[in-house]
């Protein structure tokens, strides 16, 4: 069970510990259907030269922090 403050702190970590992508781009959270996810902000819309050759190659980094229930629960 995780609460607000809990979920700022592991959002807070995870981009401490990975602050940017492959390509260079910073790392952001966002929500994936409910999920609570960190991956690269230019993930969608890619800037610069290394940012488009890593979209093509789908190397952009991604991974889940939080399931869809256990954020839902906070
Ligand atoms: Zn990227």
């Amino acid at each position: 069970m995780y609460d607000r403050l809990a979920i700022l702190q592991l959002i807070e970590d995870a981009e401490r510990a990975e602050p940017f992508c492959v390509c260079g781009a910073p790392m952001v959270a966002t929500d994936r259907g409910g999920a609570l996810w960190l991956e690269c902000s230019a993930r969608h819309r890619p800037h610069g030269r290394l940012a488009r050759i890593a979209f093509r190659l789908g190397l952009h980094s991604a991974r889940e922090l939080l399931a869809a229930p256990a954020l839902l629960a906070a």
